[in-house]
């Protein structure tokens, strides 16, 4: 069969740029093919658009066609090397005129009904990192390791062996699908089905990359190093951008989340910028006042308690708690002060205490202790 020109076929001349073949392309795609135009005649033309399409795309195939026509294109190995598949220039447009007819990409479960051999974004990954208290707060870098798919390399992600490429599958014209006409008691059905002969992939791979076995990928290690902001909280979640899967058919890497996890402290309690402390004063220092130091996390503070300090007071450290992740300062620290009693004393401060009582004018009856055990022998 004598082939059309490609030029004609995209009506489009010979000079024309790639702009102008992208957009007569997504045109006629659109017009003629199977799904939106039932004509007869229109599946043929579709399959010549697609196919100078696939020519006139790609620079290196352009340049071959000009010279030497169709034959230049279409004989099995008239091409060198197979780093070619690996740039799509137009399929991201391929995969815009996808989603122009289907309403948005990667469709949930419609999965069959996006262009199979458009570029598509790999898997993100997730991960939990737990970490020290301290490092949450003074931030720090990590390494981090975890299996992932990775675009193989022999390939370079087509799954076709060194020299060769994956061709379009010509029975379901690269679309991954097929409509197939059933008969029903309601009458004629039509309905889409996976391409039984690609698998849904849209090509065939004649010649399997033996790395990875046509799959383009493989599962490899990937080690990052992470810089840990200071500041970070628990639960909360950062985007390592392109550390996920690796896209298919030359689509980008997806991303990696790292959830965080973040220890206890014996020293600290955390909520968001805020640390929560406790410290022991005694009733000479409540009653007195004093200046104390506290442990801070970022080490130690002046702590000025004034005379009359009620047990459980709460004071503000402004600027001693965590680190804002977006820069510009810390949170605060509240410290709580819990006013010890003694347990026990010695004569020497019995009497001072009952001194102090006499010296405010009150009186008062010290008890030994087992004070109960005492008092119900005498209410007998
Ligand atoms: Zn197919
Ligand atoms: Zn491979």
């Amino acid at each position: 069969m004598a082939q059309e020109d490609y030029y004609n076929v995209l009506g489009v001349d010979r000079n024309a740029s790639d702009k102008e073949i992208n957009s007569a392309y997504r045109k006629l795609a659109k017009k003629y093919h199977p799904d939106l135009n039932h004509e007869p005649g229109a599946e043929k033309k579709y399959k010549e658009v697609n196919e100078a399409y696939e020519v006139l795309h790609d620079k290196q195939k352009r340049a071959q066609y000009d010279q030497f026509g169709s034959a230049g294109v279409n004989g099995q190995g008239g091409f060198g090397g197979g780093q070619s598949y690996g740039d799509f220039n137009g399929f991201g447009d391929f995969g815009d005129i996808f989603n122009d007819f289907f309403g948005g990409g990667s469709a949930g479960g419609g999965q069959r009904q996006a262009n199979p051999t458009a570029p598509q974004r790999g898997q993100d990954l997730d991960y939990t990192l737990t970490i020290d208290f301290m490092d949450a707060i003074t931030g720090k870098k990590t390494q981090v390791s975890y299996t992932r798919s990775e675009t193989c390399s022999t390939c370079q992600g087509t799954g076709a062996e060194k020299g060769t490429h994956p061709i379009t599958c010509d029975k379901c014209h690269g679309s991954g699908y097929m409509t197939v006409t059933q008969k029903s008691m309601l009458g004629m059905i039509r309905r889409q089905t996976v391409c039984d002969k690609c698998h849904g992939r849209g090509v065939i791979i004649e010649h399997p990359c033996k790395t990875c076995h046509g799959k383009g990928t493989v599962d490899g290690k990937n080690n990052i190093e992470i810089n840990i902001p200071a500041g970070i909280d628990n639960g909360q979640q950062l985007r390592y951008e392109g550390q996920g899967e690796a896209g298919k058919n030359g689509g980008p890497y997806g991303d990696l989340y790292i959830s965080y996890r973040i220890k206890p402290s014996k020293d600290f309690e955390r909520n968001g910028n805020t640390i929560y402390t406790t410290v022991p004063i005694s009733f000479a220092q409540a009653t007195l006042g004093d200046e104390i130091d506290i442990k801070t996390v970022h080490g130690k503070s002046k702590l000025k308690i004034p005379a009359g300090t009620q047990p459980n007071k709460k004071f503000t450290l402004r600027g001693e708690g965590v680190p804002y992740l977006r820069g510009n300062g810390n949170g605060d620290q509240v410290t709580t002060v819990q006013v010890q009693i003694p347990e026990s004393i010695n004569e020497k401060q019995k009497e001072a205490l009952v001194d102090f009582v006499k010296a405010g004018g009150g009186s008062i009856t010290p008890q030994e202790k087992g004070f109960f055990e005492r008092l119900k022998e005498k209410l007998k």
